[in-house]
């Protein structure tokens, strides 16, 4: 492996943990418009909102809306624009998508789901606006980029590995004889589910860290984890285990949305795949076991379905 002072490091096995870049778009050279992956740009964010009352929020995913919550907080003007008709779409489905919106909306966040922006534009080097695929602008002091990342696989061009979503890897975490790939960066084949993933959350680059180098070492043991997340949206959390096919039926195991509370369960193919908790952390915790077991969805079929008539 050559470094980029030309120094040659010669291994026996490798572990390939290079994350991920953040998407940009074309003109994010501006002055005023920022993305957030390390500290340094966290601290250039945070001393560049109070400049200016009007930020614009571009994507929201779970990074987007999270920023666009911290920036609501601090009594900033803030819009959110994401193509997908609601926040949260890829991670949630569409119906916990549309909570969400309703919920950035009651705390005066503005939402343009359903439009892309096209560009950004700027004057004498600074952001001003951003232009959006209706022929609108809006006006922006500080606009963030939350556009989701790319794997950070340039270096490994030519190197032979299976380079899809991320370094291609099988059950082990292995890509090739030797050579492992663990954390954001590591597609691989998670058996319990029966299907290839990458995940970009802390938990799973500790475990999958974990795994890959014990299998390195010998262990041959399939890396099958449960999936695990969360995200702080103003004054609810929101955590999740399994995954959350777009197709899933989703049905409420505990308490309601109108109370600001409640459990979801998703079924696909007639199993549990999935439990989200809103504001319910003890029974989320507790649920987990029914994805873990892969439990049977039949006997949650007479639970109610979360319905978009609930939401919207
Ligand atoms: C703003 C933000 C908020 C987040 N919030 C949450 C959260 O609430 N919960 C959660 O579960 N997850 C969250 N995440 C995701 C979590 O941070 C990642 O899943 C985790 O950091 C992935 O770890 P990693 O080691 O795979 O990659 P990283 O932490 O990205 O580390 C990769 C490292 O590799 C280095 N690198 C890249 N290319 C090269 C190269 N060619 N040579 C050498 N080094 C290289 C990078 O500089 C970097 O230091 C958040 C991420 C962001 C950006």
């Amino acid at each position: 492996m050559r470094l980029d002072n030309r120094e040659t490091i010669g291994f026996d096995a490798l572990i390939i943990a290079t994350g991920v870049a953040p998407r940009r778009l074309p003109d994010s050279d501006l002055a005023g418009v920022h993305v957030l992956r390390t500290l340094d740009d966290a601290l250039h964010l945070r001393a560049a909102l109070p400049t200016g009352p009007r930020v614009v929020v571009v994507g929201a995913g779970l990074l987007g809306t999270e920023v666009a919550a911290a920036t609501r907080t601090m009594n900033l003007k803030v819009t959110v624009v994401e193509p997908e008709p609601v926040p949260v779409r890829r991670p949630f489905g569409d119906r916990i998508g549309a909570l969400v919106g309703e919920l950035h909306r009651d705390h005066g966040t503005r939402l343009r789901c359903g439009i892309p922006v096209r560009r950004l534009r700027g004057a004498a080097g600074r952001v001003t606006g951003a232009d959006l695929g209706d022929g609108t602008t809006l006006p922006a002091d500080v606009v963030v980029l939350a556009l989701g990342s790319a794997p950070a696989t340039r270096w490994l061009t030519g190197s032979g590995l299976r380079l899809g979503d991320g370094v291609e890897c099988d059950a082990l975490c292995q890509a090739a004889p030797g050579i492992y790939a663990a954390g954001d960066i590591a597609s691989w084949h998670n058996q319990r589910f029966c299907t290839r993933m990458r995940l970009e959350h802390r938990m799973n680059a500790t475990e999958q860290a974990m795994a890959a180098a014990g299998n390195l070492l010998g262990d041959a043991e399939p890396f099958a984890p449960v999936p695990y997340f969360w995200t702080d949206q103003y004054d609810t959390r929101i955590q999740a285990y399994g995954i959350f096919p777009p197709d899933a039926d989703v049905r409420i195991v505990h308490g309601d949305p109108v109370d600001g509370y409640f459990a979801a369960a998703y079924g696909h193919h007639g199993r549990v795949v999935g439990v989200l908790g809103w504001n319910t952390p003890r029974r989320v915790r507790t649920s987990r076991r029914l994805v873990a077991e892969r439990a049977s969805w039949t006997a949650l079929t007479d639970t109610p379905a979360l319905r978009s008539a609930t939401v919207n």
